[in-house]
């Protein structure tokens, strides 16, 4: 199963939204785009529901720990809970939504999905003097120290790279 974020709702086509998880705010996001989508996909689109209190605080303090919630709109909180909720693999370009969703484990694909994933890698970055440190093995929040050139607290963030 899936949950899709809106930039999937937008790009998709309208068969392969069919039977995947979405939440009611994100039609008033896809009218905002194009009036026409919101109502096919209202229609014959993916199915709409409404994440649990409990899922909703469960995805506010994962991105609280992993310090994306300020990036966050209210919609993406709840696609994440939503995600969390029915162990359904989150389909989103948002590298805060991802980087919640790998830090604590749950699955999440782009929404392109021809190996574009392949051309991005995560890198440690300091909050402090923005250098960037290689990654190491996957870790959980609070466990990636800190910049050894100026001591400030680094983060994990997903990078493109150049080629
Ligand atoms: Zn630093």
């Amino acid at each position: 199963m899936r949950a899709l974020d809106t930039g999937a709702l937008l790009a998709w086509p309208l068969v392969d939204l069919i039977g995947c998880l979405c939440v009611p705010g994100q039609v008033a996001e896809v009218m905002k785009h194009s009036p026409e989508r919101a109502m096919l996909i209202q229609s014959q689109g993916p199915r709409f529901l409404s994440p649990s209190t409990e899922a909703i605080e469960q995805a506010r303090a994962s991105a609280i720990e992993t310090g994306d919630l300020s990036g966050l709109a209210a919609v993406d909180l709840e696609i994440l809970a939503l995600a969390i909720e029915h162990g359904a693999e989150l389909v989103t370009d948002d590298y805060r939504l991802q980087n919640v969703c790998t830090n604590f484990d749950h699955p999440w694909t782009g929404i392109i999905q021809d190996g574009i994933e392949d051309s991005w890698t995560w890198t440690l970055e300091c909050r402090g003097c923005r250098r960037q440190h290689p990654a190491l093995e996957t870790k959980r929040k609070g466990e990636y120290g800190n910049c050894p050139e100026c001591g400030a607290e680094l983060r994990l963030k997903r990078i493109q790279n150049s080629n």
